[in-house]
């Protein structure tokens, strides 16, 4: 989920090493020395993800540690018996890593790791609320909608979708592996004889890890990173007051450190050189945003559903128009907290943001 109203111009400034080639579906392609490529498709808007095979010896055994695992469908078990069969060289799966606990990357860790016997990789805080996802009360539901409402709301459509959700996550990640490996931020896994360092990340999901190899000058970059969307940044009810966009924004700078030549593996799109051009075009991008932002609550106090058309300049439909608030809530809480906006809850519950008089 992304607003790419001027990309495509962006883009042409990065470089993608490997031209317009994609891994067809069910293989895996070489990107560097012992790493692999593999492209799934995934039923919605956005139509696909990127898995990584990074080629590794454990405990004694070679094999591969896996990046992200897809959702789980009939269609992505199939194509992950594919690649089984043709990808790996005839070796086993060592290690399931996650980078974060959003279906697409979680969904099939339960079955790579019960048919490899192997043990998830993945950040404690995206394992938590993987599980509460998966096995507990789900997420969505009433206080999704009572939340989004307070923000302005009012699409019967939209409400109903968000009331429904519940059994969202579940349907795309029905179990998760009963057990796990922490992930923290500056641990360094040795990966096939190479060192990479777990960077984590925040505003997209709980505890984001992005890993880096300075020796193979290759960032697996999740959904932190990508070349062509900007990434979902939301404020979800559970935690009604996040700064998620300011966090994600601190986090993307964090990469700056990295070499500029670095590779970067996205979990979307394709993989790209020019990581710095990239976080400064995010950066860009998101302040564009705000000034429109910050400048229509100067004209009158808005609320984050006023603001969606400013953000996206497309009909949005009940499941777009929910992961939209999201992003509004998040600009519009960037703005708050830096001090340049105010909020207050109208006599009809819905919150408004407007400058200081
Ligand atoms: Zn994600």
């Amino acid at each position: 989920m992304a607003h790419v109203p001027h990309m495509n111009a962006l883009e042409q400034r990065l470089h993608y090493p490997m031209g317009e080639t994609l891994p067809a579906p069910g293989t895996a392609l070489e990107v560097a020395p012992g790493i692999r490529w593999v492209r799934m498709g995934l039923p919605f808007a956005l139509n696909h993800i990127n898995l990584w095979l990074l080629r590794d010896t454990l405990d004694g055994r070679d094999g591969w540690s896996v990046v992200d695992c897809c959702i789980d469908t009939p269609e992505s078990r199939a194509q992950w018996e594919q690649v089984f069969e043709s990808g790996l060289d005839g070796l086993p799966i060592l290690r399931v890593i996650v980078t974060h606990m959003h279906p697409d990357h979680i969904g099939l860790a339960h079955w790579l790791c019960e048919r490899w016997d192997v043990r998830m990789w993945i950040s404690a805080t995206d394992y938590y609320a993987a599980r509460l996802g998966s096995h507990g009360a789900g997420f969505g539901g009433e206080g999704a909608a009572e939340f989004f409402r307070s923000h302005g709301l009012a699409s019967p459509e939209a409400m109903e979708k968000i009331r429904t959700r519940r059994n969202y996550y579940k349907g795309l990640v029905p179990a998760v592996p009963q057990s796990f490996r922490r992930l923290m931020d500056g641990d360094t896994l040795s990966i096939g004889g190479r060192e990479w360092r777990c960077i984590a990340g925040y505003g997209h999901a709980p505890e984001h890890i992005a890993l880096h190899s300075a020796e193979a000058g290759v960032l697996l970059g999740g959904d932190m990173m990508l070349p062509r969307i900007s990434t979902n940044v939301s404020v979800f009810d559970a935690e009604p007051e996040a700064d998620a966009l300011t966090l994600f924004l601190r986090s993307i700078d964090r990469f700056a450190q990295l070499p500029a030549d670095t590779l970067t593996l996205p979990a979307h799109g394709k993989p790209f050189e020019g990581l710095h051009e990239r976080i400064a075009q995010l950066h860009q991008h998101h302040r564009e945003r705000l000034a429109e932002l910050l400048s229509a609550c100067t004209a009158a106090p808005r609320c984050a559903a006023d603001v969606l058309p400013l953000l996206f300049q497309r009909t949005l439909d009940a499941h777009q128009t929910s992961f939209a608030m999201g992003e509004a809530i998040a600009h519009l809480h960037a703005l708050w907290f830096a001090g340049q906006v105010r909020r207050e809850r109208g006599a009809d519950g819905i919150w408004r943001f407007r400058t200081p008089a």
